[in-house]
C-alpha cells in the first residue's frame, strides 16, 4: 500500500472562474480569466493600475494563499477520513477513532479581503473583463489586455 498522497496544486479560481494576480511593480491585485491569459491574442498581461507588463504575476502573497488554502482543504480531508473510521467503527469496536472538533482554519487573510472586493471591470477596447478594484473603476484603468487606459468603466 502506497502511503503517497498526491494534490495538484493549481492557482484557486474564484466564484466566477477569475485566477488572482499581483504586479510585481505596484502590487496592485486583480484578476482575469484564465481563458483570456491562454488566448493568444493577448501577448501581455499589463497592470490594471501602473500599466505596466510584469514577468511573473504570481507573487508569493498568492502562493502564500493559496498554500494556507490548501493547507485547510488537507486538514478537512484528514478529519473527514477520521470521522468516516469514527463511523465505520462504530459497531465492532476494537479501536476508537476519535475524530475530535474540526480543525480550525487558518485565516486566508490579510490579501483574501482586498481579493474580495474586486469588481468585475469590462474593458470596451479588448471586450475582456477583468477583476479590479473599485477605486480603479473610478479613477480609470489600464486594459489588462491591451494596456490602453479606459476611463469609462462598467
Ligand atoms: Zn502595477
Ligand atoms: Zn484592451
Amino acid at each position: 500500500m502506497s502511503d503517497e498522497f498526491h494534490m495538484t496544486v493549481s492557482i484557486p479560481t474564484d466564484d466566477e472562474g477569475y485566477i488572482l494576480l499581483q504586479c510585481e511593480h505596484c502590487g496592485t491585485f486583480f484578476k482575469v480569466t484564465p481563458f483570456d491569459i491562454e488566448d493568444g491574442g493577448v501577448l501581455h498581461i499589463f497592470c490594471p493600475s501602473c500599466g505596466l507588463t510584469s514577468e511573473n504575476y504570481v507573487t508569493e502573497d498568492v502562493i502564500e494563499l493559496a498554500m494556507r488554502m490548501i493547507k485547510n482543504k488537507v486538514n478537512d480531508m484528514i478529519y473527514d477520513a477520521f470521522k468516516d473510521l469514527e463511523r465505520h467503527n462504530k459497531r465492532n469496536s476494537i479501536i476508537k477513532f476519535k475524530a475530535g472538533k474540526r480543525p480550525k482554519h487558518e485565516t486566508e487573510d490579510p490579501i483574501r479581503s482586498g481579493i474580495e472586493a474586486l469588481e468585475i471591470a469590462n474593458f470596451s477596447c479588448c471586450r475582456r473583463s477583468a477583476k479590479i478594484k473599485p477605486l480603479l473603476k473610478m479613477t480609470g484603468a489600464y486594459c489588462p489586455f491591451c494596456g490602453v487606459k479606459n476611463y469609462e468603466i462598467e
